[in-house]
């Protein structure tokens, strides 16, 4: 995956991504599983998706920018910051596996901080193996503390790279929006 663009706005950011070797999330091995257990507030999240799941179900099965989205919010909140998000794609406009991720807060730090750390967490899920990442409690910490830091621990697992290439992606005709919010 690569970050194509990050546009900052007084009041939200927009963040343009894309996706290479896999589409959704049930295309990546353990994804769900690995995010819960990594972010726990992601299943207190709203989301308003296309059949009105809960978060936690519709991330057995959704698009991996919309997955960013979710990652992105919930760090996000682990400094403190409630945001909401929109994840909307044009596969017609766009090449295919590009998402365009809007978050609403111009904050750029935080911001910024929250699209590396999401990155980091989703490529290590989607190259495998998997390498078990711990994030720094999740404390509300004032906005010039520094960085939080992030560990790799070393990992026994020693699971073949989850490399698919997707088929053709026949539910997504044409552009299509979803949204999320973090509750607070
Ligand atoms: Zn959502």
């Amino acid at each position: 995956m690569e970050i194509s663009a990050i546009t900052f706005f007084p009041r939200h950011t927009r963040i343009t991504i894309r996706f290479h070797h896999s589409l959704y999330s049930s295309q990546v091995d353990q994804l769900r599983a690995h995010l819960l257990d990594m972010l726990p507030s992601l299943r207190e999240h709203l989301c308003y998706n296309r059949s009105g799941l809960p978060f936690t179900e519709e991330l057995e099965d959704t698009e991996l920018g919309h997955v960013f989205e979710h990652v992105m919010l919930a760090i996000l909140e682990r400094r403190g910051l409630c945001a909401s998000g929109q994840t909307t794609w044009n596969w017609r406009r766009d090449p295919i596996g590009t998402y365009h991720v809007t978050i609403a807060t111009g904050k750029k730090h935080l911001v910024k901080e929250s699209v590396l750390v999401a990155q980091a967490i989703l490529t290590n899920l989607l190259l495998g193996p998997v390498l078990p990442i711990r994030l720094p409690e999740g404390r509300r910490v004032r906005r010039h503390e520094p960085l939080p830091v992030y560990r790799l621990a070393k990992s026994r697992d020693k699971t073949a790279p989850q490399l698919l290439f997707a088929s053709r992606p026949a539910r997504h005709e044409g552009p299509e929006t979803l949204g999320a919010s973090t509750r607070g």
